[in-house]
């Protein structure tokens, strides 16, 4: 789709809802309300597409389809999620399989029987693996972890946790590892088997021809109209009050940032075009070393083995993350304890917005994953949004955590 095209044209469209955002969570949004109470939904995107961070489009040298903000795996174990997406697209049999090059020597992730043998010179069974992890793990004496290095120590040991967790985490977080949430180590399975998939979900896969064209397939209704390029801090005006909004931009910067800034990390895509079909045998190797500046590299020709791409060149980015600034693209929260308090703040005020709800990513100021926002955003139609158009029913916000 080219820059600045607006999707399923409908100049005349007077709104019964705005949503603004169109990613996964506002398209979510967008197509139910269209599609089954038969809405006339207005869709607002200050970038000049739509589909939100996981956007992919044709690598201009190669032809090769890179995901401009990110690599994007979709995986859930939600059913409903997996019947709903499949409406939209059909799917690949990719699995995702990450490697981590420390030390010299390439390991496969996330931690498994495989890695611990290899990292200890070993060849330890399941149950002597985890005897030697836990008596590694015994240096907490038996506390229960309360941050994000604790829960490292316990899952994996402290030699595992220095060489693949301690670096990454630094360069990827820039902040204390004993100011995160422990959530975000549990993000990644630890196994005493050899089976290095990255993802325990029942489903998985990559869209067959693509992200872009599963999101325009999400929003192609008569009903729905986006408009990109348009920011709705320069319209709000216009809408709040008078129809009902569905919110999906940082909720901090709804409220003009009244209670503070809560933390964001943002990733710049090194791009490179490299003179070989092939430069790292495998779409993801993470570098958890300090002397990398990078975190990881990926190489997107290998998100799709099944494609016959022809390029003799590949296309690979390196990602570099640090703190978000103003103009940045606001990618993961940070979370320290002060940003949760401020987002306690924040909830409050979301609450007393009526006809305002708040959802995906960036207006919860959780990690979502495409299922949870996908998840998310339907739960938000049935439990809100269709008692009230259906049934007249108030439409309160109940905070930002729809
Ligand atoms: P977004 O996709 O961020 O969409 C929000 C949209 O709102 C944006 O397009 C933004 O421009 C727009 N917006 C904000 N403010 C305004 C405003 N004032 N006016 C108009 N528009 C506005 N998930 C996975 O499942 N698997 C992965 O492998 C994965 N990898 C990721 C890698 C990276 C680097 C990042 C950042 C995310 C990744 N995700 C992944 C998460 C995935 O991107 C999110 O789950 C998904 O994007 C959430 O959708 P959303 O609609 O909530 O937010
Ligand atoms: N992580 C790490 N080393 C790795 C991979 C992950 O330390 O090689 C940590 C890091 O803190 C990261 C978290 O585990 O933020 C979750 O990993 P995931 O791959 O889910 O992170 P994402 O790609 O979503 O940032």
């Amino acid at each position: 789709m080219p820059d600045g095209v607006v999707v399923a044209v409908n100049p005349d469209l007077a709104p019964d809802l705005v949503v603004v955002g169109a990613g996964f969570f506002g398209l979510t949004i967008a197509e139910r309300c269209a599609a089954e109470l038969d809405l006339k939904v207005l869709v607002l995107e200050r970038r000049e597409h739509l589909g939100g961070n996981a956007w992919s489009e044709a690598d201009p040298d190669t032809g090769i389809e890179v995901h401009k903000y990110g690599a994007h795996l979709f995986h859930t174990s939600n059913a409903k999620v997996w019947e709903y997406v499949n409406r939209f697209t059909d799917f690949t049999g990719y699995q995702h399989r990450v490697y981590s090059q420390h030390g010299g020597e390439v390991y496969p992730l996330p931690i498994n029987l495989g890695t611990i043998n290899q990292f200890f010179r070993s060849a330890h069974s399941p149950a002597q693996a985890r005897e030697l992890i836990a008596e590694q793990a015994s240096e907490l004496g038996g506390k229960e972890p309360e941050n994000f290095v604790e829960k490292g120590v316990s899952l994996i040991g402290r030699p595992l946790y220095e060489a693949f967790i301690a670096h990454y985490t630094a360069k990827q977080w820039q902040t204390d590892p004993e100011k995160l949430s422990a959530d975000i180590i549990t993000r990644l399975p630890v196994r005493y088997t050899y089976d290095n998939r990255y993802f325990n979900d029942t489903y998985e896969g990559l869209p067959v021809d693509g992200y872009a064209a599963w999101l325009e397939r999400m929003a192609d209704h008569p009903n729905i109209e986006v408009r990109t390029g348009v920011d709705f801090r320069e319209h709000r005006e216009e809408y709040v009050g008078r129809v009902p909004v569905v919110y999906t931009g940082p909720v901090d910067e709804y409220f003009d940032h009244d209670e503070g800034r809560l933390s964001w990390r943002t990733v710049d895509f090194e791009r490179e075009v490299v003179d070989t079909p092939d430069f790292q045998g495998c779409p993801v190797m993470n570098y958890p070393d300090a002397d990398a500046p990078y975190t990881r590299i990926i190489e997107f020709r290998h998100f799709h083995p099944e494609r016959d791409y022809d390029s003799e060149q590949t296309v690979i980015f390196k990602e570099f993350s640090r703190f978000a600034e103003d103009t940045d693209e606001p990618y993961y929260p940070v979370n320290t304890p002060e940003d949760r308090a401020m987002l306690m703040r924040y909830r409050d005020r979301a609450k007393a917005e009526d006809n305002v709800l708040f959802g995906g990513r960036l207006g919860t100021y959780k990690y979502l994953d495409m299922h949870m926002a996908i998840g998310s955003a339907l739960s938000m139609f049935e439990n809100k949004l269709r008692p009230h158009f259906a049934d007249g029913e108030a439409l309160t916000s109940g905070g930002v955590d729809a």
